[in-house]
This record gives C-alpha cells, sequence and structure tokens, in this order.
C-alpha cells in the first residue's frame, strides 16, 4: 500500500490541477483485478458480473464492460446506467430488494435478467409471466460471514433472499405457473476470508440447484476481500478459484449439463483503485492528540463512520518525514473520523493527504451533507489523466430546490 515516488508527483500534480478534495481511479489497477479472477476462475465458463454500487461512473463501467464483464444491479437507475455505459440487457442481473412489482417489470421490459428474492414478487413474476419469461432466485443460505455487521447478508435474520427453508414454497410457485428459472444466487455478505465459506455456501445452492431442471448459471455473489490495511488477510484467489471450479465442474457432471459459474465482485474490482486526496486545513494540539483537520469528511467518504472501515492515510507530500501520531478528522459538524492515532509521515497545514481504497463505495456513498460540494473524480488509464467528473457547484445545491415567489420580499 505504499505509493510510488512517481505517482506521489502526479497525485500532487492532480490536485494542483482539479483542487482538493479529489477522487482518483487508476483504471489499468480495476483491469488488473479483473484479470485477476478471471485467471483464477478459467477451469470453469465463467461471467464475472461488476456489482456497480460500488462505483458506477460511467467510465468506469465501460472498462469493464469493454474487458467483457457483466453487470450486477440493484436497483433500476443502475439498470439504465448500464445501459447506457453500453452493456448488452442480458449481461446485466437485476439483484433488487424490497422494489415495487413495477420496478420488475420495468427492468424486465428492458430485457435484463431478473434476480427474485421473495416469495412475493416470485408469485407476482410467475403470474405475469409464466414460462415467457426466464428469472433466477436468490437463495438465502443462512451462513453467517463477512466483516461488519451492516455488510452481512446471509444469516437467518437477513433480509435478503429466499431462505432454503421456504424451497417447498418456492416449488409450488414454480410448478404451478410453469416459471422458467434459469439461475440461482446466492450472496453471504462482503469481506468473506475462507474459501471454506464460499464451499460450504456453494455446497447449500447444489442441493438446492438439484430440484431446477433448466439452470444455465449459478451466481455466488461476491465477499472477496481486499487488504484495507497492510496486515489484513485477503482472500487467495487462486487457491479459491481452484477448489471452487473443481468442486463446480464435479456439480456440472451430476446435474448433466455444464453451467456457467458467476459471481458478482464490487470492491474486489475498484476499492483499491481508487484514491480520496483531501488538503490539510488545521493542525490542532489538544490536551490528548493531535488532529489533523482536513477539507473533506464523511460526506465525501464515509465507510471509517458507518463501517469502522480502516483505511491507510499517506502524507504524499511529506512522503519521507518522521512517523507522528495523530488523528485525522474530517469537517463536519459532528464526530467525523478518518482515523484515531494513526502514525503518518509529519503533517504539515497544506499538505496533500492520501486516503486509500476509496473506489468502492466512497464516492457513491458521498453526500451533501452540511451543504458540501461533491469532490471531482479523474481517472488515470494508461499513463494518461482525465476528468470523468466535475467538482459540484453551489448552483448544483440549488437547481432543484423550488423557490416560493411569496417568501420572496
Ligand atoms: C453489494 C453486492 C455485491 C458486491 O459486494 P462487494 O463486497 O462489493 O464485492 C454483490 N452482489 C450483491 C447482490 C450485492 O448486493
Amino acid at each position: 500500500m505504499n505509493i510510488s515516488k512517481i505517482e506521489t508527483k502526479r497525485l500532487l500534480a492532480l490536485t494542483k490541477e482539479f483542487g482538493s478534495p479529489l477522487y482518483v481511479y487508476n483504471g489499468n489497477k480495476i483491469e488488473a483485478q479483473y484479470d485477476l479472477i478471471t485467471k483464477a476462475f478459467n477451469n470453469s465458463p465463467l461471467n464475472i458480473k461488476y456489482a456497480c454500487k460500488a462505483l458506477t461512473n460511467i467510465n468506469i463501467l465501460r472498462i469493464l464492460k469493454n474487458k467483457g464483464a457483466g453487470l450486477d444491479a440493484v436497483s433500476i437507475e443502475e439498470v439504465k446506467i448500464g445501459l447506457k455505459a453500453g452493456f448488452k440487457s442480458d449481461n446485466i442481473i437485476y439483484t433488487p430488494n424490497s422494489v415495487s412489482f413495477k420496478e420488475i417489470v420495468e427492468a424486465t421490459e428492458l430485457g435484463v435478467q431478473i434476480n427474485i428474492d421473495n416469495i412475493s414478487m416470485l408469485e407476482q413474476f410467475g403470474n405475469k409471466y409464466g414460462s415467457n419469461k426466464a428469472c433466477c432466485i436468490r437463495i438465502n443460505p443462512h451462513i453467517l460471514a463477512g466483516g461488519h455487521s451492516i455488510i452481512q447478508t446471509g444469516h437467518i435474520d437477513s433480509k435478503f433472499g429466499i431462505s432454503i427453508h421456504q424451497l417447498r414454497h418456492v416449488l409450488r410457485i414454480v410448478n404451478k405457473y410453469d416459471m422458467h428459472i434459469n439461475g440461482l444466487h446466492m450472496h453471504t455478505g462482503s469481506d468473506i476470508l475462507d474459501a471454506n465459506v464460499f464451499l460450504r455456501g456453494m455446497e447449500v445452492l447444489f442441493d438446492v440447484a438439484n430440484e431446477f431442471k433448466d439452470l444455465e448459471f449459478i451466481d455466488f455473489g461476491s465477499g472477496f476481500k481486499v487488504a484495507y490495511s497492510p496486515n489484513d488477510i485477503t482472500t487467495n484467489i487462486e487457491e479459491l478459484g481452484e477448489k471452487v471450479c473443481s468442486r463446480f465442474n464435479a456439480f456440472c457432471k451430476e446435474y448433466g449439463r455444464q453451467l456457467t459459474l458467476s459471481f458478482e465482485p464490487g470492491k474486489f474490482l475498484v476499492s483499491e483503485s481508487g484514491i480520496l486526496l483531501v488538503s490539510v486545513n488545521l493542525i490542532k494540539y489538544t490536551t490528548s492528540t493531535v488532529f489533523a483537520g482536513v477539507n473533506s469528511g464523511q460526506n465525501h467518504l464515509i465507510r471509517p463512520m458507518l463501517y469502522d472501515a480502516h483505511h491507510e492515510i499517506i502524507n504524499i507530500s511529506n512522503p519521507n518525514g518522521t512517523p507522528r501520531i495523530y488523528s485525522v478528522v474530517g469537517y463536519i459538524c459532528e464526530t467525523d473520523t478518518f482515523a484515531w492515532d494513526r502514525q503518518i509521515t509529519e503533517i504539515h497545514e497544506g499538505d496533500i493527504l492520501a486516503i486509500m481504497n476509496a473506489g468502492a463505495y466512497g464516492f457513491m456513498m458521498s453526500s451533501n451533507y452540511n451543504s458540501r460540494l461533491k469532490p471531482a473524480e479523474v481517472l488515470i488509464y494508461n499513463d494518461q489523466s482525465h476528468l470523468i467528473r466535475e467538482r459540484e457547484e453551489i448552483d448544483d445545491l440549488l437547481r432543484k430546490q423550488v423557490e416560493l415567489e411569496f417568501l420572496i420580499n
């Protein structure tokens, strides 16, 4: 998680050109991550669908589309952005939760693969389309895994998916409406460390799969972990790939047809590609700590406050300085901390800090809280840098507001 000398210079130059705070993404890093997965799982027919809720800048989508990826969308808006980016509709899977049937119909009419996550929608889908449109079913295998409780999705109390214990009910509906179930899906949560968790989930899904005769793919969601701090353990993707493909192919033999193996990584593809560059406004000594106050906050990167997420912070203005202990805080009028008691090379007011691993769920979760403007986004690709989103302006904050004439005097 070091930044090379050349990269440091380039990043500093970008803040001069585009200002700060600034999100910077490395497109070639995204491609390299995509290649890692496709290489690791190359023993089975593979479909990698980018879970675009991590980062939907249309240029990022196009980089992945050009690599051959599909798309995992969780809202009709993501479906539409994906289509605009050029993804073929049948290479988009729509995995919504708690949406209206109307939205599912809209997505179906757009031609995307529907992934149904509850009995009520399954019944309505069957009733409307019968065997005319295929759909996938999201199963909750009740496996507890994955990082912080907010991103655990496979456990017994989770709102996601149809419980394996409701399989009889599912089959009754499928048979009654003569539905074409072409895929099964699970997503047990983010940050799964362990290949064995994957394999356990797979066994559950294989049991379910034997009940459906027309499957074309099985989608095992995501959960590929990336390193956020230097000592973090990450998913050993080669080992996972080998084990998963060999078990998957064996299952397909039993099943009687070679199915496509699908995954939907978000974080794994884009997290490490992104850096949030912020500028230090203030060094403040208190009785207990030294604060470095920056020109950004939880409005631009909420993961530390929301998930207790660790993001490495590097002082790119003084990379070789003496390490000292800082608490890096934002400018939002709430507790707004990027890092507590962090060793960072000596910081001076005006320095630029690089907050690492900010590609996934960074810009996407940003807001205008405190009426702050959202940062610009820059893409570095094949050694060129390109502005891919303009910095917001005050007019952007007011654009959708309706001014009542009678209140103006
Ligand atoms: C969020 C999500 C993913 C991606 O999770 P990551 O941890 O970013 O890889 C994949 N599939 C579904 C259905 C999701 O909701």
